[in-house]
This record gives C-alpha cells, sequence and structure tokens, in this order.
C-alpha cells in the first residue's frame, strides 16, 4: 500500500524547505524528498549569502518580482526561524568617473523595479564608509534594503520548522519518475518506495529540467550549470565591514567583495557556464579572476590570507520572460502548466533565488489557491522554530550556566569557531538530523576557520558514530561514498 500525500515536494533547497514551511501552514500532509544526505546540498549551500535588494534583475521579469517581494520578508522570517540575518545595505561602486553612468542606470532600473532606500553617494563617502576600499572610487550605490544571512540555517530552520508542523521530509530519496493515471500525475517514484500525491511540487534546482520533462512539461527548457567559484579569507587578518559590489558586466553582477554574518571576508563569485552540472570544482583560471577582481574594489586585499576556496553552481535556465517587448532569456518558472494539471512547476531558480525564497513560496500558495485547492489554516501552526545555544556567542556567565546545565557543553571540539559537543550532539538529534560531517558543519559553523577542520573532524566522526549507534567506519563527510575511514587501526582516545 503506498503511502499518500496531498503535497510531494521534490529537492531540499532553500526554494522546496520553504515551500514545505509555508504549505506546513495548512491542514493537508505533505512529503519532501531530497536526493541527498541532507537538505541543502545543491546551489542553497554554496552561494554569496545576500539578501538583494533588487536594482539588479530586469524589470518586468518575474525575478525582479519575486526579488523585490522576498526582500522584506525577511525580518520576520529571521525572528521567527531564528537565523542569522543582517539587513546591512550593500554598495555598488564606481572605480572612476566612467562607471558612475553604469551605477546610475541600476539606480533606475532599481526604482523601475520598486526598490525602497536607494541613495547615490560620492567618493568622499564612499571612502569614509569602508576604509580598505578602491581611493579612485568615484561614487557608489547605495541600496539599504541589501541585507547577508547565512544560507545553510535559512534552509535548515525553514526546514524543520516545516517538520515541527507535521511534514515528513525523507533524505537519501530520490525522485525517478512520475505515477500516472491517464495523463494525471498521481504519485512519484523514488529510488526507496512510491507515493501518491494529490500535488507534485517541482523545486529540483539543477535538475528541474529533468523532472518537468518527465511530467511532459516544457520539452525545449534546459538548465546549464554556470559555475561561481569564491575565496575566503581568515576574519582574524583581514575584514572588510560592508557588502561591495563593482558595476555589473554582460557575466552578470560581477566579482564582488563582501562580508559574512560569520565575519570572514568573501570574494566572488565568477560566473562560467560549464557542461557538467555537478563539477563544484575550482580553477586556477577562475582563482585569478578572482583575484583581479577583488583587488579593483579592495588593492590592498592579500591573497596569503585565503583560508579556503569553493564554487556553487547557478542552475540557469532558458525561459523567456513573459514581458512583451523584453528580450530576456533567464527568467524564473513558477506556473502550474495548463496542460498538466495537479503539477506545480519551477525552473531557473538562479540568483536571486536565495532573497525570492520566501516569495515563491507564497507564490506556489497562491496559485495553487487560484486553482482551487481548499487550503484550509491550521489552529495550531507554530512559525516559531526555536534557536539552538551557540557556546560562541555567548557571555561567559552563559556559558557557565550552560556548562552547570550539560557540562558537554563546556567541551570545545572546534577550536577555531568556538564549536562545542554540546551543540554538535544537538544537532544530530534536531527534527532533522545533522548525520554526516557536513551537515554539522553547516549547521554549527564548525570546520570552518583556519584549520579547516584539521583538528574537530577526528572528534566529530567519534561523536557522530557514538550518538548515531554506529561504527566510525560508517560514518561520512557527505554521505554514502565520503566514508572518512577504511578500518580500524587502534583504539582513539576519545
Ligand atoms: C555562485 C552562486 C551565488 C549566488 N548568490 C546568491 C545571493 O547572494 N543571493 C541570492 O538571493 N541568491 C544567490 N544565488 C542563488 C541561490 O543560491 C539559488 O537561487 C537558490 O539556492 C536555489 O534554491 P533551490 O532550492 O531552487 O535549489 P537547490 O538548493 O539546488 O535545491 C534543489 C534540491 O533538489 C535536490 N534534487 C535534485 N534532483 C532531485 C531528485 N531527482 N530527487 C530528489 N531531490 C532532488 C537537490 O539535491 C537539491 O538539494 C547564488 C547561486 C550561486 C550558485
Amino acid at each position: 500500500m503506498q503511502e499518500k500525500f496531498d503535497f510531494i515536494v521534490i529537492g531540499g533547497g532553500v526554494v522546496g524547505s520553504m515551500i514545505a514551511r509555508w504549505l506546513s501552514r495548512y491542514e493537508a500532509s505533505v512529503l519532501l524528498i531530497e536526493k541527498e544526505a541532507d537538505i541543502g546540498m545543491g546551489c542553497s549551500s554554496a552561494n554569496t549569502a545576500i539578501v538583494h535588494a533588487g536594482y539588479d534583475p530586469m524589470p518586468g521579469s518575474l525575478k525582479a518580482k519575486m526579488n523585490v517581494r522576498g526582500n522584506p520578508m525577511w525580518d520576520q522570517l529571521a525572528g521567527e526561524l531564528n537565523f542569522a540575518f543582517e539587513r546591512r545595505g550593500d554598495y555598488v561602486v564606481a572605480i572612476g568617473d566612467e562607471e558612475i553612468p553604469l551605477v546610475e542606470k541600476l539606480m533606475e532600473q532599481g526604482k523601475k523595479n520598486g526598490v525602497p532606500g536607494m541613495i547615490m553617494l560620492n567618493g568622499a563617502e564612499v571612502r569614509a564608509r569602508e576604509k580598505n576600499i578602491n581611493p579612485e572610487v568615484a561614487g557608489a550605490l547605495w541600496a539599504s534594503t541589501g541585507g547577508i544571512c547565512d544560507p545553510f540555517q535559512v534552509t535548515v530552520a525553514a526546514a524543520e520548522n516545516a517538520v515541527m508542523n507535521g511534514v515528513k521530509v525523507m533524505l537519501n530519496t530520490a525522485f525517478l519518475g512520475f505515477i500516472t493515471e491517464g495523463n494525471r500525475i498521481i504519485g512519484v517514484r523514488t529510488n526507496h518506495e512510491d507515493f501518491l500525491a494529490r500535488w507534485t511540487i517541482n523545486s529540483a534546482g539543477m535538475y528541474s529540467d529533468d523532472v518537468m520533462h518527465k511530467a511532459g512539461v516544457r520539452p525545449e527548457f534546459l538548465i546549464k550549470a554556470r559555475r561561481g567559484e569564491y575565496f575566503v579569507f581568515d576574519r582574524a587578518d583581514i575584514q572588510i565591514d560592508n557588502v561591495l559590489f563593482p558595476v555589473p558586466s554582460s557575466k552578470g553582477k560581477g566579482i564582488l567583495v563582501t562580508t559574512t554574518v560569520h565575519g570572514n571576508t568573501v570574494v566572488g563569485p565568477t560566473g562560467t557556464v560549464i557542461d557538467d552540472k555537478e563539477d563544484s570544482s575550482t580553477s586556477t583560471e577562475g582563482l585569478q579572476e578572482l583575484a583581479d577582481g577583488a583587488k579593483k574594489l579592495i588593492p590592498g586585499l592579500n591573497l596569503k590570507y585565503a583560508i579556503a576556496t569553493f564554487s556553487g553552481l547557478r542552475p540557469m535556465g532558458n525561459a523567456p520572460t513573459k514581458t512583451p517587448g523584453l528580450n530576456y532569456n533567464a527568467d524564473y518558472i513558477i506556473e502550474i502548466p495548463e496542460d498538466v494539471q495537479v503539477f506545480v512547476n519551477l525552473g531557473g531558480i538562479e540568483s536571486p533565488g536565495l532573497t525570492s525564497a520566501p516569495a515563491i513560496a507564497e507564490m506556489v500558495v497562491d496559485l495553487l489557491k487560484d486553482a482551487g485547492e481548499p487550503l484550509v489554516e491550521k489552529k495550531d501552526w507554530d512559525p516559531i522554530r526555536p534557536a539552538r545555544p551557540r557556546f560562541r556567542d555567548m557571555t561567559h556567565k552563559e556559558r557557565q550556566l550552560l556548562c552547570e546545565m550539560d557540562p558537554r557543553f563546556g567541551r570545545v571540539i572546534c577550536r577555531c569557531e568556538n564549536v562545542t559537543e554540546g551543540e554538535i550532539i544537538a544537532e544530530v538529534h534536531a527534527p532533522i538530523p545533522a548525520i554526516t560531517y557536513d551537515a554539522i558543519k553547516r549547521r554549527t559553523w564548525l570546520g570552518t576557520g583556519r584549520c579547516q577542520g584539521g583538528f574537530d573532524m577526528p572528534r566529530v566522526v567519534n561523536i557522530l558514530a557514538r550518538e548515531l549507534g554506529i561504527s566510525p567506519t560508517e560514518v561520512t563527510k557527505r554521505g554514502h561514498g565520503s566514508e572518512y575511514l577504511y578500518r580500524p587501526t587502534k583504539e582513539v582516545e576519545d
């Protein structure tokens, strides 16, 4: 007997998790399936973490609409879900007078999109706000509604809140195809079992083209991966206080220099279209491009302080905007296709997809209501996902009280980021259990400092094995096939 749900969401990135959370508000059964060992392992885990103001997308596009609607939703969202979010504004910086018209054009575009709180600053004003800026700065667009967040926390918090409100999340569960009755989709086949559903929602990011083609929708729509490489800097050595964009080019928003909610400076991303949808490597050329781009904004940035490189893959679609007269080929798809009912289809959700995620979730619910779905609000829906203790952010007094309650919070496992055993254990037993090293890392920020996990990894492996009741040889970095250990050699003192 196949289990039946009202809604099945395919893909547990920030968009799928947000949709699951939005649907959890209503009297309905919801299943979220994710092919990886954790949620948020795709595009949502490797991006610039900026909540964009909305001056960048093409006016009239669905991207612009979702960005500008999504941005103001973040204050309430961060308050309810308890993730790190700072609305500190952002700058688009003109280096030299010749770049000023480009910045002014962006401001005009922002006004057309309905972005509030933008002003032009002159060179002296920018220099006063960012001491490390290129002295040749001629001015900047200052967008006060720009923000930064921890995108891992956002995805986890949204999905956890969904689970707290009754959503079922299945990890390591890959969508393989649809179960149909005549032309009607009645469920999904997965690598584990089949599930029946009244509605299926395609939120599969990089593979959303594959999902929609299996539903018989938009055979011409294809997703290409556009890789973005990054440098991460040690916050002890260099700290930039702001989010600094260069003027955009035909390749996109350009190489920015930004701070993160954890205080690290990050440089990136590049924008290289590649054939392999899984190739998140970094390249010599990409890193050189980053170095050149960063120096344009912050000439004093010294690459010797870089502690990590990584890359993320944008799911770049080829869907034209619906606005007449606009020749723009990379808009979002958010629709219930006319010829395939009971299927909500999303595609091409590249940047600003993180910013837009709550607005996309809201739009999905609106589409369902417009399609006649009787969504009745639960009386006991709880929007709050409580925060878990973060040792590094606490005062001495708070730390002392916590350690008295549970001495495992007094045992520091990650020395760079001050993450304790108590925090790791709390994540293993959270509403969506963190069962891999990377899942712990994404949730606690452990392993992201100067030693890049060199000290904490063996200890985390032991803690995971103990808490999950498995052998250390079964503990993985990011799921099956990424085990750390082959065989026991000697007893490790814990
Ligand atoms: C380099 C870069 C920089 C960016 N910077 C920003 C930024 O600063 N601000 C911003 O707003 N946006 C930014 N973005 C965009 C943003 O990260 C994405 O738009 C957003 O994360 C998309 O979320 P998603 O849930 O649609 O996709 P994903 O996070 O990729 O989630 C899709 C999920 O579906 C799963 N899946 C796929 N196929 C299957 C299957 N068959 N069965 C089950 N599960 C499946 C995947 O494993 C994945 O977890 C950036 C993106 C990149 C790559």
